[in-house]
């Protein structure tokens, strides 16, 4: 089992300002959190590599941004009105909420640590349908009739936009739509930092294929989404697919697997993306409540058909803990008392792509180094930082997931030169000032997964 990382991640996640509290003066608010300087950089890397791998670098996905709030009639169609709800079961003794299906992983807020209803006083009620939508009123009388919902997921609005875009773009079948959005989901036992929230971002694709050719798509986007994941540095032997089971598969699916992460601890294998052939249900349960045919016509076929849809759901949120869990490594250093705690992020995702140092503040080191940060940081994301030895302004930057490390020495302000070193295997190299721009974007550009002196060309 891999070790458990969650708690020191969160203490250096607030420490650094990754993560925050929601609304922690106040106490905090039920499992929402906030991304601070570090952390917004990293998961807007994050949501770009996504939207330029599914929207901009190919010709057969469309990209959409759709509003929150819908038509309440939408999420009837889409069954989340009757059936989006998970069992929940109340404990009258510590009015505590577990849900039904998830009580052997729950745990009851009082002590001694037991699981529910293993306390000689715990009365657990029969379990409920509890609705996981968040309702909200339109306008400004607060009755049923102005009731909506914030949406649980983002697809309905890709679904009931599906004629608006194919005949805007001309596009034809098979294609899709994608985009990234918020989703609210009042969920009964969220937890695990970043892992289940009650509010996070989704980033979720409709591929709409003929019927009959579904399967083959379906295998496709399968092996391009973990290549994806791959492709953000996560470990191979992290990364795992799970086959939903007839029992797990929802009604109208026809097929679905997972894509699992490994958190480590006892969380271990987890969801992070689900792909999914969900047949023609959505569309045709939009023709229905809606009465507006949502069918495709094939010209050069003269045929007319309701698509199949293969959907890859991932959550922001969620990937990003991946990121960030994978890249957490505290090791020894050769030679020093102390070690290091290091976010060896893909440099491609680093928030911080150069740190620039001056080794003293005298001889025109500051000077030389901030004119260096200045140029720098017209390309890219650069914390310029003259403060303390030099060794520990290095680790602050191995913390926070920085590839590169530019100081500027007694030698620079004669040679014109600086070294860059590299965050992963703490090797330097010499280079003209005026190359660190080209240095680093060749690098960048490469793609390299670690940074590592030994992968520069
Ligand atoms: P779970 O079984 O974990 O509740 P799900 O199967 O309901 O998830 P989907 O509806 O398929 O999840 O949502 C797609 C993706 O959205 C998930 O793989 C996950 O990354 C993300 N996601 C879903 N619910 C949450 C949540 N409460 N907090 C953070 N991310 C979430």
């Amino acid at each position: 089992m891999r070790p458990d990382v969650l708690e020191t991640l969160v203490s250096l996640a607030k420490r650094r300002g990754f993560v925050f509290q929601s609304s922690e003066i106040y106490g905090g608010t039920g499992s929402v959190w906030d991304y601070g300087p570090l952390g917004v950089e990293l998961k807007n890397n994050i949501k770009q590599r996504w939207w330029n791998a599914m929207v901009r670098e190919r010709d057969d996905v469309e990209g959409l941004d759709a509003a929150i709030l819908m038509h309440p009639k939408v999420w009837e169609a889409s069954g989340h009105v009757s059936g989006f709800s998970d069992p929940l079961v109340d404990c009258k003794a510590c009015k505590a909420r577990f849900r039904a299906d998830k009580l052997a992983d729950a745990q009851c807020p009082r002590k001694p640590s037991k699981k529910p209803g293993e306390h000689a006083d715990c009365q657990l009620t029969e379990p409920r349908q509890f609705n996981l939508m968040f309702k909200t009123f339109m306008g400004p009388v607060e009755d049923s009739a102005a009731v909506v919902y914030l949406r649980p997921e983002t697809a309905q609005g890709i679904f009931v936009n599906f004629l608006n875009v194919q005949q805007a773009t001309r596009q034809k079948v098979p294609f899709g739509i994608a985009q990234i959005g918020k989703a609210f989901r009042n969920e009964i036992t969220p937890g695990n930092f970043t892992f289940r929230t009650r509010e996070f971002e989704q980033m979720e694709m409709q591929f709409f294929v003929e019927p009959g050719t579904d399967m083959e798509h379906f295998e496709r986007w399968k092996q391009a989404r973990l290549d994806w994941h791959l492709g953000l540095g996560l470990d191979r032997d992290r990364l795992e697919f799970h086959q939903h089971s007839d029992k797990e598969l929802a009604h109208y699916a026809r097929a679905a697997f997972d894509i699992n992460f490994d958190f480590g601890g006892s969380l271990g294998f987890q969801e992070i993306e689900g792909v999914h052939n969900r047949s023609d249900f959505d569309l045709t349960q939009h023709q229905q409540f809606s009465s507006k045919k949502l069918e495709y016509v094939d010209q050069a076929n003269n045929k007319r058909y309701v698509p199949y849809v293969i959907e890859t759901s991932v959550g922001a949120d969620r990937v990003t803990l991946a990121v960030m869990v994978n890249a957490l490594r505290e090791e020894a250093v050769p030679g020093e008392q102390e070690g290091r705690t290091v976010l060896g992020f893909h440099p491609a995702l680093s928030p911080i792509k150069a740190g620039v140092f001056p080794l003293t503040k005298k001889d025109g080191q500051p000077e030389m180094a901030e004119k260096l940060a200045a140029t720098i940081r017209k390309k890219f994301t650069v914390f310029y930082d003259e403060a303390g030895a030099i060794g520990r302004r290095y680790r602050r930057q191995d913390e926070a997931g920085t590839p590169f490390g530019i100081t500027i020495d007694g030698d620079s302000t004669a040679n014109h030169d600086v070294t860059i070193r590299f965050r992963d295997d703490m090797g330097q190299i010499r280079v003209s000032a005026d190359k660190v721009v080209e240095v680093l974007a060749k690098y960048l550009e490469a793609d390299h997964r670690t940074a590592d002196s030994k992968l520069v060309g």
